[in-house]
């Protein structure tokens, strides 16, 4: 399967890959919309993380042994096996936050909004998630793994 990989060599900690995602994934995709509201739905999947001149954005690597899947209680979580995406199931979560716990790179969050989990899904219907295409200087790429 193909996932996001970060270079940090190239990354300048602009965090543009997390406002991209957030717009991604808002309800409205409308930039002034976003800024202006808090919907439940427009939380980042991407996270940069930075130590003095290092930086890089991560994301969920859709492990081929999820963890946060293995530890699911309520099932919520599942690695299809066609594609190798980690899905997340909102209706079968129940907010108890094991998931969070269990992924070893953290990049599950809690969801305020919904009580429930938000996790990167890797742009559903797009070639190429929302964060590599906004990365301005090549700092995310999508590889076959
Ligand atoms: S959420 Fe964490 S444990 Fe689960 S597939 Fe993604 S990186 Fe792996
Ligand atoms: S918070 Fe939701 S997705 Fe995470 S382990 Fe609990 S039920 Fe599963």
């Amino acid at each position: 399967m193909k996932r996001i990989y970060p270079i940090e060599d190239f990354c300048i900690a602009c965090r543009h890959c997390e406002l991209m995602c957030q717009l991604e994934h808002s309800p409205s995709r409308d930039l002034i919309q976003l800024f202006k509201g808090t919907s439940s739905s427009s939380l980042k999947r991407i996270f940069v993380l930075q130590k003095g001149p290092v930086s890089l954005a991560l994301n969920c690597r859709h492990c081929d042994e999820p963890l946060c899947a293995y530890a699911c209680v309520a099932g919520a979580l599942t690695k299809d096996p066609a594609t190798g995406i980690v899905n997340f199931n909102q209706d079968k979560c129940i907010g108890c936050w094991t998931c969070i716990v269990a992924c070893p790179y953290g990049v599950i969050v809690r969801n305020p909004g919904t009580g429930r989990i938000t996790k990167c899904d890797l742009c559903p219907g797009r070639d190429v998630p929302a964060c590599v295409e906004a990365c301005p200087n090549g700092a995310l790429a999508l590889a076959e793994a």
